[in-house]
């Protein structure tokens, strides 16, 4: 209920409680007042009575007592008087006139008693008060009553009866009732209209407060409050404008800064306030994002944390991620709503062979299709009603990375609210996964031959610690060869260094083909190479070995002027049988090819212990 309407039901209820009450004591008091003025009138006429009657007496004129009497009920006032006998007169003088016996019951108490009886009548037609006043005989006075009646003192002689008109007293006292109330009433009234003329800037200030904080909670601050008055309630009024102005001007800075930092302006439509704290809490959690993935030491790490945020912070489960090859059109899949390394799920594979036909690889954009399908053909849905939005990741000025999003139909307006907030973590990550791609470039340089591309021998060494362990921890094995090209100068001798190089890659590609991709090749020296088998026997180890061997022999390398054929020389070490110590075993497989150059080039050799002489300087 409004505080208007309740001041009303309250003010009403108070007035009408005191208009009854206050009518109800007046009707009271006034029929109090009117009895006992009454009652005083009666006793007045009875005592005129007496007194007329007893001059009567005194002036021997008591037979005309009925005149008197009739002409005394003529009077304003007094409706009728009649004066009745008592036994004890009656039995003296007999019983008197006609109009002097009265047989009714209050009259012959009273006679009976010497009491005064006073009664209201009120009948349809007839409304007075009754007044019935004995006349008791005493001794003192001039003349007194023992001088003509012979009785005893204290003896009634009979009784006055008086009947005193009522209605117009009564008359009288509604009007006065009614104008009491009347006044009450009137008083009432203006109290409630100045009341309600005091109260209405408080209700209209208390309306209106209500109305534009209602908003403000909405996130609208452009409600104002007219002020009413000029006093406390216009300063509320006032204060409540100057907050709502602030406010309003403030957040909107907020909203535009915020705005400024995700790259996009908040929408219309929606809770400002609401909006704004997402936008912030993004912008935090971006923030932070950022600094673990800075912390972060792979791209795969990186790669996991964007996809955590896909999957649990905006509930998208169908996605991919895609990375472009650095200098080549090529675009590998990296993660399939949450599988690594799966193959294209939402887009045609053609795109994995040339990247240009992805639209946001080609154009470094957005790619929104919700509401446009068809806006890049490489795109497969699962389902009908299917659409997809691809957000670049820039990285060197173009898209490095592709992050897709698959959405149905009921999920695409929920996508497009999240969008915004996933292009902030996007764009943060942007250069941060091309730094970990320069550093990854970095270290894979650095630890590769760059002629060759094989492993170089500043690998070898970081690599040991690893190797050896997971050898122990396997419980297997693992064959160190050493090879070395026989005779090589006089390649370079006789062709030129050029060849000599050429030569030298052929034999690099020729070995890779030959190992599996979890054994290693390393360029160990000029023409020497050293490969270590992972998991494998000696006896397993001289048989690529051989492999190698007899593939090299047949290899034919062309020159420009002539064709060359090459052979090599082979020692082979297996760890930990040889040696428990890892580089002991690179000197044991050394030593054999030491062995295998002097038994005569072109040959395996595996290692034994009597090859090894500890005081011969190999
Ligand atoms: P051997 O059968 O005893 O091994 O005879 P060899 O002539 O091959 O002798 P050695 O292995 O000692 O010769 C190594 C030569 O390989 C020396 C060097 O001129 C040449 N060499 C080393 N690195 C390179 C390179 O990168 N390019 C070229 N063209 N030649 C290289
Ligand atoms: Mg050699
Ligand atoms: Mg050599």
């Amino acid at each position: 209920m409004k505080l208007k309407d309740k001041t009303l039901v309250f003010f009403v209820s108070i007035m009408a409680l005191l208009v009854v009450v206050l009518t109800v004591l007046s009707a009271f008091s006034f029929r109090r007042f009117s009895l006992y003025t009454a009652e005083r009138h009666a006793l007045s006429v009875a005592e005129t009575v007496k007194v007329g009657l007893t001059e009567s007496m005194i002036n021997g004129t008591i037979d005309k007592r009925q005149q008197f009497l009739s002409r005394l009920s003529t009077v304003p006032g007094v409706q009728q008087v009649r004066v009745v006998r008592g036994q004890a007169v009656i039995d003296q003088f007999g019983p008197g006139l006609s109009q002097e016996t009265l047989s009714l019951n209050h009259v012959d108490a009273v006679l009976g008693n010497g009491k005064d009886y006073f009664e209201v009548v009120e009948t349809e037609d007839a409304f007075f008060f009754r007044a019935v006043i004995p006349y008791v005989a005493n001794d003192h006075g001039v003349p007194n009553c023992l001088q003509c009646h012979a009785v005893p003192p204290d003896t009634v002689l009979g009784a006055v009866m008086i009947d005193i008109p009522l209605n117009e007293v009564r008359s009288q006292g509604i009007i006065a009732v009614v104008l009491v109330s009347l006044a009450v009433i009137a008083a009432a009234l203006l109290s409630l209209i100045l009341l309600r003329r005091m109260l209405n800037p408080l209700s209209e200030t208390a309306q209106a407060v209500h109305q534009v904080t209602a908003r403000a909670v909405d996130g609208d601050f452009s409600g104002r409050i007219q002020q009413h008055s000029t006093d406390e309630v216009g300063d509320i009024a006032d204060n409540i404008n100057h907050l709502l102005e602030f406010l309003e001007r403030e957040i909107s800075t907020i909203r535009s800064r915020v705005g400024q930092l995700l790259g996009h302006q908040s929408r219309d439509g929606r809770n400002q306030l609401t909006l704004t704290t997402e936008m912030v809490d993004s912008l935090v959690e971006a923030s932070q994002f950022k600094q673990a993935i800075e912390e972060d030491q792979t791209k795969q790490e990186i790669y996991l944390r964007l996809i955590e945020m896909l999957q649990n912070k905006y509930f998208i489960r169908r996605f991919s991620v895609y990375e472009v090859l650095e200098g080549k059109n090529k675009i590998i899949p990296i993660n399939i709503s949450g599988d690594i390394g799966a193959d294209c799920r939402y887009c045609d594979p053609q795109i994995t062979i040339d990247a240009s036909a992805c639209r946001a690889r080609r154009t470094g954009h957005e790619v929104n299709a919700v509401g446009y399908p068809g806006l890049c053909t490489m795109f497969r849905p699962e389902a009908e009603g299917d659409s997809h939005i691809c957000l670049p990741i820039i990285q060197s000025g173009s898209a490095g990375c592709i992050v897709q999003l698959v959405v149905s139909a009921e999920q695409a307006p929920f996508a497009s609210m999240a969008l915004p907030f996933v292009a902030v973590y996007l764009r943060e990550a942007g250069p941060v996964l091309e730094a970990k791609r320069l550093m990854e470039h970095l270290r894979e340089s650095a630890l590769r031959d760059a002629m060759t591309g094989l492993y170089n021998r500043r690998f070898l060494e970081e690599y040991v610690g690893t190797l050896v362990a997971g050898s122990q921890r396997r419980k297997a094995p693992f064959a160190v060869l050493m090879l070395d090209l026989d005779f090589f100068k006089q390649v370079n001798d006789t062709h030129g260094h050029e060849a000599g190089d050429k030569v030298i890659k052929m034999l690099a590609d020729l070995l890779q083909r030959n190992v599996r991709s979890s054994d290693m090749a390393v360029r160990y020296g000029g023409e020497e190479f050293l490969i270590v088998l992972l998991d494998t026997t000696v006896d397993a180890a001289m048989k690529v070995a051989e492999k190698i061997r007899s593939d090299v022999e047949a290899t034919k390398i062309p020159l420009s002027s002539t064709m060359l054929q090459k052979t090599i020389s082979i020692g082979v070490a297996e760890y930990p049988n040889d040696s428990d110590t890892f580089w002991q075993v690179v000197k044991f497989a050394d030593v054999a090819l030491y062995q295998a150059k002097s038994t005569g080039r072109n040959r395996v050799v595996r290692f034994s212990a009597e090859m090894w002489d500890a005081d011969a300087h190999y």
